[in-house]
This record gives structure tokens, C-alpha cells and sequence, in this order.
């Protein structure tokens, strides 16, 4: 599920915010002199895993809460 760099086809570590396009570290740093233009793909991946937890984590505190209720009666 790596993506590849859309210039030289190397796995890539870099895309820009909101485009579908990636870099590879090399070609990022040839072609934008500012990398804060660009996004870790790590990072946006590690935000996705963070956010799908939460929400598991959401829910199953959700359920927690309804054995606590039916705990009491
Ligand atoms: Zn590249």
C-alpha cells in the first residue's frame, strides 16, 4: 500500500497537503525548497490510526457505560 514518488517512482515519504501527488525524500527536497509544503505520509498515516482508535476506543467505552446501567438494576 506504499505510495510511489510520481517522478521517480521511489517509495515515497512526501506528498502535498490535499493533492493526490507524492515525493520521494530526493525529489521533494529538489523540487521544493520548503518541505513544510509537504506532508509526511507517515504522519497523515499515523492521523488516520489515531482517529480510527479514538473512534473504537468511543465505542467501546459506549458499551462499558450500558453494562454499568444494566449492572444497577
Ligand atoms: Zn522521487
Amino acid at each position: 500500500m506504499a505510495k510511489r514518488c510520481i517522478i521517480c517512482s521511489e517509495e515515497a515519504e512526501y506528498k502535498i497537503k490535499d493533492t493526490p501527488d507524492y515525493y520521494c525524500k530526493g525529489c521533494a527536497e529538489e523540487n521544493f525548497a520548503d518541505l513544510t509544503l509537504l506532508v509526511r505520509v507517515e504522519e497523515e498515516a499515523q492521523k488516520l490510526k489515531k482517529f480510527i482508535d479514538e473512534k473504537i476506543n468511543n465505542e467501546q467505552d459506549e458499551n462499558h457505560e450500558q453494562d454499568d446501567y444494566s449492572g444497577e438494576n
